[in-house]
This record gives structure tokens, sequence and C-alpha cells, in this order.
């Protein structure tokens, strides 16, 4: 079984001193993990300790009870009458921030020791333990209780004593039959939020190899992302190379106009007021539109990649690795809008990982080299062109591609998806088929780096083998122009991106 977070996040609607009080309950909070951080950093051997055993190492140290009346470093120094559950928690709190500052201290300790034995000058300087602390109250069992879709009574430090509040909740509800955990108090601004980790336990995915390997009617869902209209193109393909749909999102001029326009806006601000001063971010509010807008544009496209992949049952989600990125040449305006749009093609793979890891999908990454250069039927180098001139040469970022081998035309955003898939199906093909390898492909292909497969989504899979020789160029390159070219648009996403645009 394979498991997926996600954490539901839920406005609170409160009496407006309430606000106040949820202050003064985080300021706490903060203090008590302050004082445990320090009470460790005293007793370090207690991060030898598995959590479980530290807290209760922790709480011999610091809590008063009848059979341990005089503790070391006692916590009623810093204040009286802490609910249990809240000391606990802040007690978690700490001992997560000691041990990343002590491994972080192990690992500068390390690379000074590396330098000094070489005879080299060491300037790094050491970590520094936390300076403040600003950590959001995680509620354990028994600081919340009467939990409904639209409100939940929670206890919390008023400043001046303890005190349970019922508050309204609005926004995602939980789903149900989730497994939830602890939830938190999150404050953005002026605004509490209720953040619930939620647990979805779902059959784990094959690994890609086996996937790839074992069933030729595997479906896999091949994006391109791109920085001008076409901001992803995804196809469905089987590995043994039939193309059942497309998909394009749309959205890239919009998005670039409206940055653009913010970047002229800053450029123009910066040349009145002259110098920026130094450690400051000017124009904030400008910066923090671009960026928001950013986010939700990476989050819309994700979820419909995502999207797309779920409803034609692909399991595996391709993309190329991202290019280095090539300063362009320009305005500033111009510059900080390329830089973003390749900033924004990074995320967008960041998001469709984990979202595609809930729906039970992996992901992987190929090689980028001549993506979009190549004929997705023959392998051969095709011509990219403006709509309306002559199909020869190739023009960087122009919608269409035809090919003088074979006489393939079509989109060239579509052409590199179907590329794009087809590489990862080439880097399983084994060796010893029958057919002698092609050299040309050998060479490309063993350059391919490993699967990048979601890590961090808790997935292991072993990087390809890469062993010389994938096959003869034909096997594979069986995709046909099927004439499925674009698919109706889902019906129950919005075919535009809406951007909330200002
Ligand atoms: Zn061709």
């Amino acid at each position: 079984m394979a498991q997926a977070t996600t954490t539901i996040k839920q406005v609170l609607n409160h009496q407006a001193d309430h606000g106040s009080w949820f202050a003064a309950n985080q300021a706490l909070f903060n203090r008590v993990a302050a004082f445990y951080f320090e009470v460790i950093q005293a007793h370090e051997n207690v991060l030898d300790l598995s959590n479980k055993d530290a807290l209760t190492a922790l709480e011999k140290l610091t809590h008063t009870t009848q059979s341990n009346p005089h503790p070391v470093m006692p916590l009623c120094e810093i204040q009286e009458d802490i609910p249990a559950m809240f000391r606990r928690a802040a007690i978690n709190a700490a001992l997560g921030s000691a041990r990343s500052f002590s491994s972080h201290l192990a690992r500068w300790r390390k690379r000074k020791e590396k330098a000094e034995a070489k005879g080299k000058q060491f300037h790094e300087r050491p970590p520094v333990p936390p300076r403040s602390w600003n950590k959001s109250v995680t509620l354990y069992m028994g600081l919340w209780k009467e939990r409904s879709n639209s409100s939940l009574v929670i206890k919390v430090w008023t400043g001046t004593c303890w005190s349970w509040v019922k508050v309204r909740i609005t926004g995602r509800e939980l789903p149900p039959g989730a497994e939830m955990g602890s939830p938190s108090l999150v404050r953005r601004g002026n605004q509490w939020w209720l953040h619930t980790p939620v647990e979805k336990q779902f059959k784990s995915p094959g690994n890609i190899e086996e996937q790839v390997t074992t069933n030729a009617q595997t479906k896999m869902c091949a994006v391109d992302l791109n920085i001008h209209e076409n901001l992803a193109v995804c196809t469905i393909q089987t590995v043994e190379g039939t193309i059942l749909a497309t998909k394009f999102i749309h959205g890239g001029r919009e998005i670039s106009g409206f940055r653009k326009k913010l970047l002229g806006r800053i450029a123009r601000n910066r040349h009145k007021t002259g110098i920026i001063a130094e450690g400051e971010q000017d124009n904030a509010d400008l910066w923090n539109t671009i960026r928001n807008v950013d986010e939700q544009v990476a989050h819309l496209v994700s979820a419909r990649i995502v999207q797309c992949a779920k409803e034609h049952e692909a399991t595996v989600l391709v993309f190329e690795h991202l290019g280095t990125l090539k300063p362009a040449k320009g305005k500033y305006s111009h510059r900080g809008n390329s830089k973003r749009a390749y900033w924004m093609k990074g995320r967008i793979f960041k998001y469709c990982q984990y979202k595609a890891y809930n729906e039970g999908i992996l992901t992987s990454r190929v090689n980028p080299r001549n993506t979009s250069r190549e004929c997705a039927r023959c392998q051969s180098l095709v011509a990219r062109y403006d709509t309306g001139k002559p199909p020869e040469g190739y023009t960087y970022g122009a919608p269409l591609v035809s090919c003088h081998q074979c006489g393939m035309k079509g989109n060239a955003d579509r052409n590199a998806s179907l590329v794009i898939g087809q590489r990862l199906v080439m880097r399983y093909q084994k060796n010893g088929e029958g057919k002698p390898p092609t050299p040309l492909l050998v060479e490309r292909v063993s350059r391919d780096t490993g699967v990048v497969v979601s890590q961090d989504a808790g997935c292991k899979e072993g990087p390809s083998i890469p062993s010389a020789g994938h096959g003869d160029s034909n096997e594979h390159g069986t995709a046909q122009e099927t004439g499925t070219g674009m698919v109706a648009p889902v019906s129950d996403i919005p075919c535009q991106l809406r951007l909330l645009l200002e």
C-alpha cells in the first residue's frame, strides 16, 4: 500500500478579539518550544533517543509531578498549568528543530574537518540555532473537540487563562473516510487558518520499468511544457505506440502579457525612485501579485495535466528534464518575464508530481535533447516554421513542424510530447530483440539520465539501466498521425485558464 498526505486548509471565522487570543496562544507555544530547545541543547544525548523516549526523558527533566517534585529545568518557570497535550506538541516541535540543527552542525563539522585535513582555509560559518520561533500550534487530541464540517471548539491560551473557543470553519471539507492527523492553527497575515493533514491509502503503482516492459497496453501521458501559448501539450499513448488522445492547455500568452505589464510597472517605479534600498523589497505588492498569479497558473495547469492522465487511465506521466535557463536579451520586463516563465515550468512539474502520485500515477523525466527537433514518426530532424511560411529551417517557438523524410506535418508541441513519451519506452527497451541497434540512437539514449521519480512522494525507483542499444528505431517509431489531433476539452474544467487578474 502506498500513502499520500494532503493538507486541507480551512479559513477560521471567529470574533474579532479572538484573533489576539490565537496570537497569544501561538506566542506561548513558541516560548515553550524555545524552552525545550534549550533543554535539549543542555542534554544532547536526548537526540539519540526515539521521539517517544525523548519525550518521556524531556518531561522527566521539566515536568513537576508528585513522583518527580524537583525536575532539573522546571517548565513551570515559563508558565504554570500548561495542558499536557500542548506541552507535548511543543516538545515535538522543539525536537524537530533540534534534530535538524544537530544534523546541520554535524555536516558542517565534517566539511570543516575535511577542509582542514587538506590544509585548506575553511570560511563557512557554522549553523546557528533558531534566533526566533514562529511555529504554528499543533492541536493534539484533547485541545480540540466537536469538529463538524462548519465548526470546531478549540482550547487556547487567551493571554490570561485557558479557554474553550468555538470557531466557524469554511473551505474545503474533509474527504469522508480519510485518516485525519492533528490540525494546526496557522496564521497568514491577519487571517487564521486550520490546516488538517489527511492521509489516503491506495494500492501502490508498479514501478515504471515493470509497467513499460511487461504490458504493451500501458498508457502514458507525455507532456511537453512550454513558455509560449501552449503551456502544456499532453498526449496519451500506449507503450506500443498508439496515440489515443491529445490535449492542449493554453493560456501562455495571457499570463505572459500580464507579467510583462507588471514587470514594466516595476521597472518604471524603479526608474522614478532611482536608488533601491539594499536588503529591502521594492514594489512588494507588485511582486506578490506576480508570484501569486504564477503559483495559481502552475496549480491550474498541473491539475489539468493530471486530470487528463487520470481520465484516460494513464499510469505514467512523462516530462523532459528542464534545460538550462538561457537568459533572454532585451528589456527588463522581457528578461524577467522569460525567467519567470522558466521557473513556472519547473513548478508545474513539481506540482504534477505530487498530484499524480495522489492518483497512483508515477512521474518520470527523459533527456530533453532535441525533443522538439525530432520527428515522432521517423526520428529524422524536422523543419519548424510559422503558419503561412514555407516548411523549412528551424524557427524557435514556431507552431508547425514538417518532416521531409516521412512527410509528417503537425503541431510542433504535440510532436515534441510524442517524442518525449517514446523516449521513456526507448529507455527500457532491452537489447537483443533480433535487431541491431542504431548507432545514432545508442549514442543519444545512453546519455540519458536515470528515471527521476517523485522521490519525495516516497517512491523508490532505481535508475535506468544504461545499456547500449535500445532496439531499432522503427520499432517504437510507429506513432501514426491517427487524426486524433485535438480532443474536445474536458467538460468539467474551464477551457481557458481563468486568471484572477487585478
Ligand atoms: Zn518523419
